[in-house]
């Protein structure tokens, strides 16, 4: 299991692409463990990253209602 402050470091590779599997597997696995680092982790859009890579299990409430803040869809309204 990576620490927190290796996956704030692995972030940056990891957006660019340059993160091999086995690190971006042991972020995913950190990531579902630890909510403190999804939110720092939300900063970087990286949690559609994330969903699409986790196992095939619900995502946790939380984790989608915070995809929903980042991604409304196609809905048109417009707000602040
Ligand atoms: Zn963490």
């Amino acid at each position: 299991m990576i620490t927190c402050r290796e996956l704030a470091e692995s972030l940056f590779d990891l957006v660019s692409g340059q993160l091999p599997i086995q690190r971006r597997e042991e972020i995913v696995l950190h990531l579902t463990h630890c909510r403190s680092c999804v939110a720092y982790a939300e900063g970087y859009r990286l949690t559609v990253w994330v969903a699409a890579r986790l196992p095939r299990q619900p995502l946790p409430s939380h984790l989608l209602q915070r995809l929903e803040s980042l991604f409304p869809g196609d809905q048109e309204g417009r707000e602040g």
